[in-house]
């Protein structure tokens, strides 16, 4: 086992790591940006390093000031959170190369993944559902326009390089699309580096379904059931839950089973989450994502595993800690996004906490890097916690998230929490009745716009 790990990020996914450490009893470093001398995780951690000033290009993203730290601290592993370093082949090469372990899957796996094209055919040759579309990147527009007609509209325009919800477009028809093209691409272009675009099936209704995978790097695979994160806003998630809502036994266990020999036959190692658009009884691939994800606690809240623990045991070469049989979900769990944002337009709000109040009791879990006194850098990701709640089934679950929305005290900026209050109220959220677009036409027909 390792005896000292470097987290590369910030925030509360760097706690989170951090805690696993020191119930394994590992030493932690931390590193951090000028900005975030006072940031929680520099507290936790045994040691820290400052790699660099408040942009991130030059310190959580910078991979020789990283592996500067690791060298001067000895730290023998890397831990790259999610976000910054966490999908980059080259990091995940560069430690390598250095003798330091990546917590995380091979270079190649991430390449691999990473292009979405060719993550696409990937998993079609091992036997995943996909969605209908083009057969790899779309050139130009006449060609655009020949997919468009085969595959039938809607059709959504995606960057083969893409994340995090950016360079989507969606045309109706002939008319749509030269423009939506051309947008795709350039905005591809300015976001990736990259303009190339495919093109699928745009779903009219669908839920997003990630079944959590995890695997030993030599073959065994296991699925952890699914996460429905339909409720999205810019097609980015704010609230997930587990299980969903409206997935049966036996469509998980089709489908967990899919995904879990798919990765075990590419020696997958570690936790990486499959993604896919839900619609009358089928799954669609959409994306893999070759790392831990935000709402992973809501798989740890039903399973009843630490998933970074996992991934730390995997990544020194020990075997996992569980079959497949030992799998079982016992109850709800949801997680909601705290972001530190003004509603109704969700714009950033940094600022000095001046009161900060995490609530707790019986199956409330808060995962924040806040105190009182903390000043939120306006640098990075506006995400400032997550509130999971776990209940013995999902009307308990509701009740308790109800619950300690309630108790959650954030004051000094404006949050996220007001708008789950109100979520809750809804009978669609209550019956669990929603697609990936309910929050957008819910928060159009609220605010407006
Ligand atoms: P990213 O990597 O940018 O997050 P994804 O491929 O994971 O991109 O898609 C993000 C979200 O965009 C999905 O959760 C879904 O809401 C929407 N989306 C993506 N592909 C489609 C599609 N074919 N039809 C309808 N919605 C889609």
């Amino acid at each position: 086992m390792f005896s000292k790990i470097l987290i590369a990020n910030r925030g509360e996914i760097a706690l989170r790591v951090i805690r696993a450490c020191q119930e394994m009893g590992i030493a932690t470093v931390a590193v951090h940006s000028t900005a975030d001398s006072d940031a929680m995780h520099v507290r936790m951690a045994d040691e820290s390093v400052c790699i660099g000033p408040n942009s991130s290009t030059e310190s959580y993203l910078s991979v020789p000031r990283i592996i500067a730290a690791c060298e001067i601290t000895g730290a023998e592993a890397v831990h790259p959170g999610y976000g910054f370093l966490s999908e980059n082949a080259a990091f995940s090469q560069t430690l390598a190369d250095h003798g330091i372990a990546f917590i995380g899957p091979t270079a190649e796996t991430i390449r691999i993944m990473g292009d979405k094209i060719t993550a696409k055919d990937t998993m079609k040759k091992l036997g995943v559902p996909c969605v209908p579309g083009s057969a790899g990147g779309v050139p130009d527009y006449e060609i655009a326009l020949k997919v468009a007609n085969e595959i039938g509209y809607p059709i959504i325009i995606k960057a083969t390089a893409g994340g995090g919800g950016r360079g989507m477009k969606v045309a109706q028809n002939d008319a749509e699309l030269e423009v939506a093209f051309r947008t795709a691409r350039s905005e591809a272009k300015a976001a990736f580096g990259n303009d190339e675009v495919y093109m699928e099936k745009y779903l009219q209704r669908p839920r997003h379904i990630e079944i959590q995978v995890f695997g030993d790097g030599k073959g065994r695979a296991v699925h952890l059931g699914e996460r429905d994160c339909s409720l999205q806003r810019r097609h980015q998630k704010v609230f997930e839950e587990a299980p969903g809502p409206i997935i049966t036994p036996e469509q998980r266990a089709r489908i967990g089973k899919v995904c879990a020999d798919a990765v075990g036959a590419i020696n997958y190692i570690g936790a990486g989450t499959i993604e896919f658009l839900f619609e009358d009884g089928e799954f669609y691939f959409i994306e893999m994502n070759t790392r831990l994800q935000v709402e992973h606690p809501v798989t740890e809240a039903i399973f009843g595993v630490d998933l970074v623990r996992e991934q730390i045991r995997v990544a020194a070469g020990l075997p996992m800690d569980f079959v497949q049989e030992d799998l079982k979900i016992n109850g709800h769990a949801i997680e909601v996004r705290i972001n530190a944002e003004k509603l109704p337009n969700f714009s950033p709000c940094p600022g000095k906490i001046t009161q900060y109040h995490a609530p707790g009791g019986l199956g409330v879990r808060m995962d924040s890097a806040l105190y009182d006194g903390y000043k939120i850098p306006p640098y990075y990701d506006s995400l400032i916690g997550k509130l999971i709640v776990h209940g013995r089934d999902r009307p308990e679950a509701l009740a308790r998230l109800n619950r300690a929305l309630g108790e959650m005290i954030i004051d000094g900026v404006e949050t996220t929490a007001p708008l789950f209050h109100a979520l809750l109220e809804e009978p669609d959220i209550q019956s669990g009745n929603y697609s990936i677009h309910w929050l957008e036409k819910w928060l159009a027909a609220k605010f407006g716009g």
